[in-house]
C-alpha cells in the first residue's frame, strides 16, 4: 500500500485533479463552455430552427439534424475535441502553469506600474469607488483584452506561429468544445500577454484613481464577458448560421463571422480575427460581414490536414515537427529550396491546396 501511495499522489496531482477540475469547469460561469451558456446558445439555435422551418428555409426535419446531428457531433474530429478538452487540463498543470510561473517573477505587475507612475508624476488623492467607476474599469479590462487578443490572433496566422494555431483550424467540423482545441504553446503566449497588458492597464487606471478599483461583475464574472457569452457565443463553433447583420457585425463578432474565419475558401482567408468584437477587424481592414442567408462553407485546412490531426498526440506534437521543418527549409540556400519545392508533391501551405478543391454545403 505504501508503494502505491506515492503513485496515487502523483496521479491525483497531475491527472485526476486537473481532469475533474476541467469537468467542474462546465458549471463555472467564468468559462464560455459553462452549461448555462451552452443552454442559452442552443435556445437561440432552437428559435432559429423554428423560424427557418416555418419559412421553408431549412431541410432539417428535427432540431438535432438542424444543429448537425450525428454527422457533426459524432464525427472523428468532434470525438477528438471531446478527448482533447480533458487532456488540455493535464497539459495546463504539467506545462503551461510551470512555464508561465518561471517567467512570472520577471513580469511587471499592476503594483509595480502604480509605484512607477507615482515616482514619475507624484501621488494622487484616492477617489471614492462608485458604480460608474467599477463599470468603466470592467469595460476597460474587456476592451484591452479583446484588442490584444485580436493582434495575438493575427500573429498566430503568421508563418512561424501558424503551425500551432492550425491545431484549432484543422477541425473539419465545429462543436462548442472545438473552442478548447488550442495548442498549449498558444495558450501559454495568451496567458503571458494577458498578464503583461492587463497589469499595465490596471496599474495606469488605479494610479489615475489614486488606488485600487474593483471590477463590476455579474456572478463573479466580468460583466461584459458574461453578457457576450450569454448571447449565443457557443454557436461560433457550431454548424448553426447566426448572422447579426452587416451593420451590427461592424462592432460585434457574430457566430457566422467566426465560422467564416474557419472557412477554407480563399475569399475568407485572413478575415474576422476578432474574439468578441469585430470592431478591430473593421478598424484594421480584416472585416467580413455576413447576411442572414447562410454561405456555403467548408471548415478546416484541407483533407490532408484532417488526416494528420486525428489523434491527441498529433495535436500536440505535429506543430513542433512542422515548425522544425520550416526552420530547416529557411536555413537552406535559396537554390536548394526552389529545387525541393518544385519537386515537392506536398506544397508548403496545404490549406491553399485544399481550397482549390470543390466546396460543399454544410449549412442548413
Ligand atoms: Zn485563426
Ligand atoms: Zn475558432
Amino acid at each position: 500500500m505504501d508503494v502505491l501511495a506515492p503513485l496515487y499522489q502523483y496521479l491525483f496531482r497531475w491527472v485526476i485533479a486537473p481532469v475533474s477540475e476541467q469537468f467542474l469547469g462546465l458549471f463555472d460561469l467564468n468559462g464560455r463552455l459553462c452549461i448555462a451558456f451552452l443552454f442559452t446558445s442552443y435556445a437561440v439555435a432552437y428559435g432559429l430552427f423554428r423560424v427557418r422551418r416555418s419559412r421553408g428555409l431549412t431541410d432539417a426535419r428535427s432540431f438535432w439534424q438542424f444543429i448537425g446531428g450525428n454527422r457533426v457531433h459524432l464525427h472523428p474530429s468532434a470525438l477528438l475535441d471531446y478527448r482533447y478538452y480533458f487532456v488540455r487540463a493535464i497539459l495546463r498543470v504539467v506545462l503551461v502553469v510551470p512555464i508561465v510561473g518561471l517567467v512570472d517573477p520577471y513580469v511587471l505587475r499592476s503594483g509595480d506600474y502604480m509605484r512607477f507612475f507615482t515616482h514619475l508624476w507624484g501621488a494622487r488623492v484616492q477617489v471614492e469607488e462608485h458604480l460608474a467607476l467599477t463599470l468603466a474599469y470592467g469595460l476597460g479590462v474587456f476592451l484591452v483584452q479583446d484588442f490584444i487578443h485580436y493582434w495575438a490572433h493575427r500573429a498566430y496566422h503568421s508563418r512561424y506561429l501558424w503551425a500551432f494555431h492550425k491545431v484549432h483550424h484543422s477541425a473539419p467540423v465545429l462543436v462548442p468544445v472545438t473552442a478548447s482545441r488550442v495548442h498549449f504553446i498558444e495558450k501559454m503566449i495568451e496567458r503571458l500577454i494577458d498578464i503583461v497588458f492587463l497589469s499595465a492597464f490596471a496599474g495606469l487606471f488605479w494610479y489615475a484613481c489614486g488606488g485600487e478599483i474593483s471590477r463590476y461583475t455579474l456572478f463573479g464574472v466580468t460583466y461584459v464577458v458574461f453578457i457576450l457569452n450569454a448571447l449565443a457565443a457557443n454557436l461560433r463553433h457550431s454548424h448553426v448560421w447566426l448572422s447579426f447583420g452587416p451593420v451590427v457585425e461592424h462592432v460585434l463578432n457574430s457566430p457566422a463571422q467566426h465560422q467564416i474565419h474557419h472557412s477554407d475558401a480563399p475569399r475568407h482567408f485572413n478575415k474576422n480575427f476578432g474574439i468578441n468584437l469585430s470592431l478591430w477587424d473593421w478598424m484594421f481592414g480584416t472585416l467580413y460581414v455576413t447576411q442572414s442567408q447562410p454561405e456555403a462553407i467548408r471548415f478546416g485546412t484541407g483533407e490532408a490536414d484532417h488526416e494528420r490531426y486525428l489523434t491527441v498526440y498529433s495535436l500536440i506534437v505535429t506543430p513542433f515537427v512542422e515548425t522544425a521543418r520550416k526552420l530547416r527549409k529557411t536555413r537552406r540556400p535559396p537554390s536548394i529550396i526552389s529545387t525541393i519545392e518544385k519537386g515537392n508533391t506536398a506544397p508548403l501551405n496545404l490549406w491553399e491546396r485544399a481550397c482549390s478543391r470543390r466546396r460543399r454545403h454544410i449549412q442548413h
